[in-house]
């Protein structure tokens, strides 16, 4: 159902139908910091209309410089609390459902109906967790992070039959390159990789998006470099596919 609202997007090629495509997708968001928060805002924008959030979060002063979500009204709210209402006066009729944490009880239920998962969060015992959880649900995951000023951005569809067998998981990845530790990071180096998740998951259900592949972009110096990703064969998830 298009009216005016995307009016502009779907004069965009390849993405006439965009808002109609997102209507009846449900997406999980797990971590709404510089990542998540605008990215939700983006993709509901866009047309998405079902989203599961998670966050236990609170706003503190130091957000501010990069989650633009949230300002001084915020401090001291829940993260997901607000950025329910932003999403709601973005589009009265999108459908949010919170969940405090992502944690081993909950996360079946969280999974749960899901056509995609988006992981922007930025522990490490936590992106494991939810890509176990992704893999177990058959639940294509997106995991993207952001330090300093570089970010890093992989798809893995975990729905697709041979995929762990080919490209492996994200603990594959993790033990393979190790994770991004920096506590810099520059807001709109945030902002800017919220954005391009948001891009991402729009061609994801475009069908303009190919697994299994992680991609590093160093936006100091506009510079982009894709790699595929490999299993990692001690990998408790090559135990299980096989
Ligand atoms: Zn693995």
């Amino acid at each position: 159902m298009l009216n005016d609202r995307y009016l502009r997007q779907s004069a965009v090629t390849g993405f006439e139908n965009l808002a109609q495509n997102l209507s009846d997708k449900r997406v999980g968001i797990v971590g709404l910091g510089g990542l998540g928060g605008l990215c939700a805002y983006l993709l509901v924008g866009a047309g998405l209309k079902n989203l599961k959030l998670c966050d236990f979060d609170e706003v503190s002063l130091s957000n501010l410089h990069r989650q633009v979500m949230y300002d001084q009204t915020s401090l001291g709210l829940s993260k997901a609390q607000v950025l329910k209402q932003r999403l709601l006066n973005l589009d009265e009729s999108v459908k949010v459902e919170l969940f405090p944490k992502f944690e081993e009880h909950n996360a079946a239920l969280f999974n749960e109906n899901l056509d995609l998962i988006l992981d922007l969060t930025d522990k490490v015992q936590v992106r494991e967790l939810i890509s176990d959880k992704a893999l177990s649900s058959k639940v294509p995951l997106i995991e993207a992070s952001v330090s300093n000023t570089r970010g890093q951005i992989a798809l893995f569809n975990y729905k697709e039959q041979n995929f762990v067998k080919e490209h492996g998981c994200f603990r594959c990845l993790a033990k393979n390159m190790g994770h991004m530790t920096s506590p810099g990071i520059l807001g709109p180096v945030a902002s800017a990789m919220a954005s391009l998740v948001a891009l991402y998951v729009m061609q994801y259900f475009q069908g303009q998006i190919e697994a299994g592949k992680i991609r590093f972009i160093d936006f100091l110096n506009f510079k982009s470099t894709e790699v595929v990703l490999r299993p990692d064969l001690t990998c408790t998830c090559q135990k299980e596919s096989s």
